[in-house]
């Protein structure tokens, strides 16, 4: 599904943040990158997005360099989901969790209901569809930056630290919900955190990295017995 080969990248300034990764995540597989700041896991996912290009190396979804994809078509093709998720303030909640379909196109009817369907998987009351960000909670926040990402249906989901500025109980019910929905749904997740807990309650596979470069990869329960 998402193929790294002997990727690296060295910023403008000499920092080598990525150094020859390499890394094959399989369709429907939740993987976590974990690891230190700094040690180049943002750069990886922007990497995968094209938000920043990619020194050496390739990248391959389902086979195709991302390279010669068209960034518009690559970038609705994947759901990505930072910690500072920027809601439009003055959108509402539909218009906030359908704004790739908007973009696609889908008439407003249909968004509405992608809106309605996707807020009850995540049980916030339909209420909320027509209110606006500053009227949610924190954690209800990032779950409509989660489902933001989840609206157009893309295969590949990145997730950078999506839930990393929330308070331990929220985060914990956000945790349990979105691996909930993962399985549900058949996405492929690539999550990034800094914190272990997270990564073993959430992982298929983990993949710890450090200085730029890969160190280990393994189910929770390999990492967790060969530390
Ligand atoms: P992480 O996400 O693991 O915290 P990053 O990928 O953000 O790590 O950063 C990896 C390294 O690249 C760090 O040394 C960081 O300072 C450096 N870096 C990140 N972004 C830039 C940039 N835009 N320009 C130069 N160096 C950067
Ligand atoms: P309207 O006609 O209702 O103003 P727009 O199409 O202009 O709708 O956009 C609605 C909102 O979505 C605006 O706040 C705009 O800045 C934002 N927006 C537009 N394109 C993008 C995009 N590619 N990514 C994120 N936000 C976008």
């Amino acid at each position: 599904m998402l193929t790294f080969k002997n990727v690296s990248k060295e910023y403008e300034g000499g920092t080598k943040a990525v150094n020859d990764l390499n890394l094959e995540i399989n369709k429907g597989e939740f993987i976590v990158f974990i690891g230190p700041s700094g040690c180049g896991k943002t750069t990886t996912m922007k990497m995968v997005n094209r938000l920043i290009d990619i020194s050496d190396g390739e990248i391959l979804i389902e086979g195709e360099n991302i390279r010669n994809k068209d960034i518009v078509e690559l970038r609705r093709s994947i759901g990505y989901v930072i910690q500072q998720i920027g809601l439009f303030p003055h959108m509402t909640i539909a218009e906030n969790i359908a704004l790739v379909p908007k973009l696609l196109k889908w008439p407003e009817k249909k968004r509405y209901e992608r809106a309605q369907e996707l807020l009850k998987l995540v049980n916030m009351d339909p209420e909320y569809l027509d209110r606006y960000p500053n009227e949610l909670s924190g954690g209800q926040q990032q779950r409509i930056g989660v489902l933001r990402a989840l609206a157009a249906n893309p295969p590949l989901i990145l997730m950078d630290e999506p839930f990393g500025a929330l308070d331990p109980i929220t985060k914990d019910s956000l945790q349990d919900e979105f691996k909930h929905l993962q399985k549900n749904l058949g996405k492929t997740i690539v999550f990034v955190t800094h914190d272990m807990d997270e990564a073993i309650k959430l992982a298929d596979r983990i993949v710890i990295m450090r200085a730029g470069e890969i160190v280990q990869v393994g189910t929770p329960d390999e990492i967790l017995r060969n530390p």
